[in-house]
């Protein structure tokens, strides 16, 4: 009997290393964006939740926190305010993954979010680690030390326009400053100056 294409995979995937292995089984798609209007189309964000085995709504809730934008499911895809790029969509995803899908003690996926009493908690069945969650003060720590600091060029989106016609955009707790710039506009800075949670950069063309 002929062997299909599936129980092939699997035999050569059994002669891989376990690391290698689970690798191989877990692959994320790269989101695929589609800017329609004023809105951003997330086209296979139900897809990705399936693979990462998390709830949408929740994926969906993280994104929109992190991206600090409106949005809504809409079937299998996600809905975005705004213009977003693939590449900023793909960062806050990857940032979901690393917090709330891989094991922080053996880095493979198979893992579950459980809530014990007011904590949530990430147990990984393949190495039965059992992490709570101290999410939003660990990112956001981690991510202010990794992304604003002077001499930084960083991608952002326009959320508000200040009353001297600045553009201003926000990341964690960031106030960036952008003269030239409109609201909805997604673009590429070039960070000046920081003083506090107040940063003043300035458009790279
Ligand atoms: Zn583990």
């Amino acid at each position: 009997m002929a062997l299909d294409y599936e129980s092939l995979l699997d035999r050569a995937l059994d002669k891989l290393p376990d690391d290698i292995r689970e690798q191989a089984r877990f692959q994320v798609p790269d989101a695929t964006i589609l800017v329609e209007g004023n809105q951003t189309v997330f086209q296979n964000f139900g897809q990705i939740c399936d693979v990462i085995n998390r709830d949408p709504a929740q994926v969906l809730a993280y994104l929109l926190r992190e991206m600090g934008t409106a949005g809504n499911l809409d079937g299998k895809r996600a809905i975005f305010k705004g213009k977003a790029t693939e590449t900023v969509i793909n960062e806050r995803l990857k940032g979901y993954i690393d917090t709330f899908v891989l094991c922080s003690e053996c880095k493979r996926p198979d893992t579950r979010l459980v809530k014990e009493s007011r904590t949530q908690v990430l147990e990984c069945d393949a190495c039965g680690a059992h992490r709570p969650l101290k999410v939003r003060k660990a990112t956001k720590s981690k991510e202010i030390a990794a992304i604003i600091s002077e001499g930084q060029t960083l991608e952002v989106m326009i959320q508000d326009v200040g009353r001297k016609g600045d553009g201003i955009a926000k990341k964690d707790k960031y106030v960036i400053y952008v003269p030239n710039t409109v609201k909805g506009a997604v673009v590429k800075i070039f960070i000046e100056k920081v003083s506090g949670t107040i940063a003043f950069a300035k458009k790279v063309i």
